[in-house]
């Protein structure tokens, strides 16, 4: 489960930013995951919970921000918003699209003390 390594990976950045910030607990992580990350938030909320255990974020709440799908369309010159990475423009139907939101995978907040 690729989620189990994620949340290995963020449980590292906590503690160097632990380190390098100079606090000794996590109380909240709020994460930004895009729908086209091909993260499981279910699997994220488990895999954090068993991670975090008996660390500094142990108890720590989970924040979870989808955000939206835009993509760039090509022949409108403007943003739009998509559901799915192949989806067409819901203005002209032209498939010209190019994603510029929805991959994103980033700790957003950290409240800490
Ligand atoms: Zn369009």
């Amino acid at each position: 489960m690729h989620e189990m390594s994620l949340c290995e990976s963020i449980l590292g950045i906590l503690k160097d930013q632990a380190v390098s910030q100079q606090f000794s607990k996590v109380d909240r992580v709020c994460l930004e995951v895009g729908p086209l990350s091909g993260v499981e938030t279910e699997a994220l909320r488990f895999g954090f919970d068993v991670v975090t255990r008996g660390s500094l974020a142990d108890g720590a709440r989970l924040d979870i921000i989808e955000p939206q799908v835009a993509a760039w369309c090509l022949p409108c010159e403007k943003t739009v918003s998509i559901n799915e990475r192949f989806d067409p423009c819901p203005e002209c139907g032209s498939h010209q699209l190019q994603v510029t939101s929805g991959e994103e995978l980033r700790i957003k907040e950290l409240e800490v003390s």
